[in-house]
């Protein structure tokens, strides 16, 4: 077979288990030379809040976050937001490769279950990107496990998100709202799960969105960060 990044011939199986020291399902579409060029993010001396590197609890953003009022998320990232990580996603959410939501479908589904949580919430897409896209990327990765799409754009012809410089994406207001009647939301403990943290603003306003509705505990886990 061949890999589904880069198109060359897979020769032989090969044990994740030997490059991490804890067991995820090996992704079986990806050649070992691809694979290597992900980067694990390793949460030790990282921001309890967000994993960047830090010599403090929290990192200045986080700090910052707290501040302005934002709830905290604890958020769990698995990999870093590298090279090769950028050209997954535009293979995956702009190239529309849905099939490329495999790769890391496993990974995510086993970090999800290390988690103990009432509902798996999906960050979601926009009605315009979900009708240029034809997917939400985050929900691809969720096939075949029970989750609970709770939340949606208030409005649907907002900038998106990439699109954005770094002190407009912290500017923005409340971009969300409740999908559902509120009984879905109160007293449940939450995982958030969504593909990138960037400034973790969407992650904090998902997060609050949630609590105002009467959520108990609200967290969230990354594929990159
Ligand atoms: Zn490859
Ligand atoms: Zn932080």
């Amino acid at each position: 077979m061949t890999c589904e990044l880069c198109q060359q011939f897979i020769k032989q199986s090969w044990n994740l288990n030997k490059l991490f020291n804890f067991s995820f399902v090996k992704p079986e579409i990806v050649c070992r030379d691809c694979w290597r060029e992900f980067e694990m993010i390793n949460p030790i001396n990282g921001c309890l809040e967000c994993q960047i590197k830090t010599t403090q609890e929290y990192c200045q953003d986080c700090l910052q976050w707290f501040k302005l009022g934002y709830p905290k998320i604890n958020n769990q990232a698995l990999f870093k937001y590298n090279f090769k990580m950028k050209e997954y996603f535009k293979s995956y959410k702009f190239d529309g490769g849905y099939h490329l939501r495999l790769i890391f479908k496993d990974m995510i589904q086993q970090k999800l279950a290390t988690i103990d949580v009432d509902q798996i919430v999906p960050i979601p897409v926009t009605d315009k990107t979900y009708a240029q896209r034809g997917f939400n990327q985050v929900v691809g990765w969720l096939e075949d496990l029970t989750f609970a799409e709770l939340l949606e754009y208030r409005y649907s012809n907002k900038k998106i998100q990439s699109q954005k410089n770094r002190q407009e994406r912290l500017n923005t207001k409340q971009p969300f709202k409740l999908a559902v009647s509120q009984s879905y939301v109160c007293n449940q403990k939450i995982c958030l799960v969504d593909d990138v943290y960037t400034t973790g603003r969407t992650l904090r306003h998902a997060a609050q969105c949630l609590l105002d509705a009467g959520a108990r505990d609200v967290t969230s886990i990354t594929l990159s960060r």
